[in-house]
């Protein structure tokens, strides 16, 4: 289908943006059979069976953990789960498909509902679910790492028959960076829960994104393109923000946008063309002759939600109540498990919640991005982070050298207290010191003193910053403010 209309140069785009995700559920085994859902680093086509392999005659026998996790993955989005659904084939060729169809569901699928909400800088977002189903996975396509991968193309069947639920949203997305944030977020979920692993490298977890553009304030979609395998935070955020460039450029210039599937090529930083989008009735789905409708009793249903530990969303209302953090700070906080358990243990180590958040959020998160690691390599507990706040709110260290001492505690196994007594960084509240190096610094810069007395208020911070900087930062900045004002008064007068 394609949609033309008249060049709309200089016209305000929106982008619609909605996301199916494929999460793998964390058995044992596979959705049908016995064999082993390892598929990473097993030797190929070791974990196979007829079943697996799609032998004629071979009959599926479902999984109840498979079951159980879906479930608890549609609980945990708050999607209303279906005492009955339906498996169905979905029919298509592919040389990784070995029975010509994947065991899926279709227009009875397992939960259907249910929200993601969180923050963002530019504000809240709410993105809906429309469904949850279970599926089978496809075996892989090897296409290098053999002597003749030139010429031929191996496949391994580990991963054929592996379970995964499929998470559609609606389109209710609107920016790459939102997308991306709500993968993020919703893997965050999946692995809180057990349900996933979240090795997206491996392909655990996997994201198409569909994304179209429209004139904004039309009411009326635009024609979509589906973009393919999408698997790291960095790729959905750049994939669709190179496809909405692409489509209003395609637009604005007249011409319609063809709803077609297309593949990001991270290396060329652009989405490829890949085929013509299939329609549903291209895969001439059916019930699954072979298994019957699945059939869930509402005790058994309503006893999974009660295992459910507290969800991220949950967490972040709590942090609002408990701590009286900025709904911002606790959104930040709560997009890990491992981030929030950090937070709270400073929180409650050093008794100030807001200054930990402050920390974590700042200077703490600065050092994770800089140095490209997670929470699990950092070596600064949160006892001793929360030491350095305990200083603080003491008094015994204060400005630029706190941010010192954070460096240091960051880069060693010393608290807070051992790099301040080694390194003499107590704050200086000494009047007479204080008073001393104001003297000094007033000596050596008598323009400026001339120049504050003349009005030039702006002088005053210049002289702040030179006694803080003669005492190497220790000094007591209210003493500071206070004597270099009253000395500057009394000479002048
Ligand atoms: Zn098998």
């Amino acid at each position: 289908m394609t949609v033309s209309g008249p060049t709309l140069v200089g016209t305000a785009y929106e982008a619609v943006i909605g996301l199916e995700v494929h999460s793998q559920l964390l058995t044992a085994s596979k959705m049908f059979c016995g064999c082993s859902s390892e598929y990473a680093g097993a030797s190929p086509n070791s974990h196979v069976c007829p079943v697996c392999l799609g032998m004629p005659g071979a009959l599926p026998v479902l999984n109840g953990r498979a079951v159980e996790l879906a479930v608890r993955a549609a609980h945990a989005l708050g999607c209303a789960v279906q005492d009955i659904s339906i498996f169905a084939r979905k029919n298509y060729f592919y040389p990784d498909l070995p029975k010509g169809y994947q065991i899926s569901q279709y227009d009875r699928p397992l939960a259907t509902g249910g929200a993601v909400e969180f923050e963002t800088a530019g504000g809240a977002r709410r993105v809906n679910i429309t469904r949850v189903h279970m599926e089978e996975d496809a075996g892989k396509s090897l296409h290098e790492g053999y002597a003749d991968s030139e010429t031929r193309t191996y496949l391994d069947f580990n991963r054929s028959g592996v379970p995964l639920i499929e998470i559609v949203t609606e389109p209710d997305l609107r920016s790459a960076a939102d997308a991306a944030e709500f993968f993020s977020r919703l893997r965050a979920m999946l692995v809180a829960i057990g349900v996933n692993d979240g090795n997206m490298e491996e392909g655990s977890l996997r994201c198409d994104a569909n994304v179209s553009v429209r004139p904004a304030g039309d009411q009326k979609l635009g024609v979509k393109t589906e973009l393919k395998n999408l698997n790291s935070f960095r790729h959905v955020q750049k994939a669709i923000e190179y496809e909405i460039e692409r489509q209003i450029d395609v637009l604005s210039g007249g011409a319609a946008v063809e709803h077609e599937t297309r593949l990001w090529d991270a290396a060329g930083g652009r989405t490829l063309s890949m085929r013509g989008k299939e329609e549903a009735h291209d895969y001439r789905y059916f019930p699954e002759p072979d298994l019957p409708p699945l059939t869930l009793e509402r005790a058994w249903i309503d006893e999974i939600r009660a295992t459910l530990p507290e969800l991220p969303d949950a967490r972040r209302r709590r942090f609002v109540d408990q701590y009286a953090l900025p709904s911002y700070d606790a959104s930040v906080l709560t997009s890990s498990r491992e981030l929030a358990d950090y937070f709270e243990a400073t929180a409650a180590a050093s008794g100030n919640a807001k200054a930990s958040s402050n920390w974590i959020m700042g200077a703490l998160s600065a050092k994770l991005n800089d140095l490209g690691i997670t929470l699990a390599d950092v070596r600064l507990t949160p006892d001793r982070l929360a030491g350095l706040i305990r200083l603080i709110d003491a008094g015994t260290v204060s400005g630029p050298v706190t941010r010192d001492v954070f460096e240091k505690m960051f880069a060693s196994d010393s608290t807070a207290a051992e790099i301040v007594e080694r390194e003499g960084l107590a704050r200086i509240d000494d009047q007479e010191a204080i008073v001393a190096a104001v003297r000094e610094v007033l000596g050596a810069n008598p323009q400026a003193v001339e120049q504050y007395r003349a009005g030039k208020q702006q002088t005053f911070g210049f002289l702040v910053g030179k006694v803080m900087k003669a005492t190497r930062g220790k000094a007591n900045p209210a003493l500071v403010n206070d004597l270099l004002r009253r000395l500057l008064d009394e000479n002048g007068s």
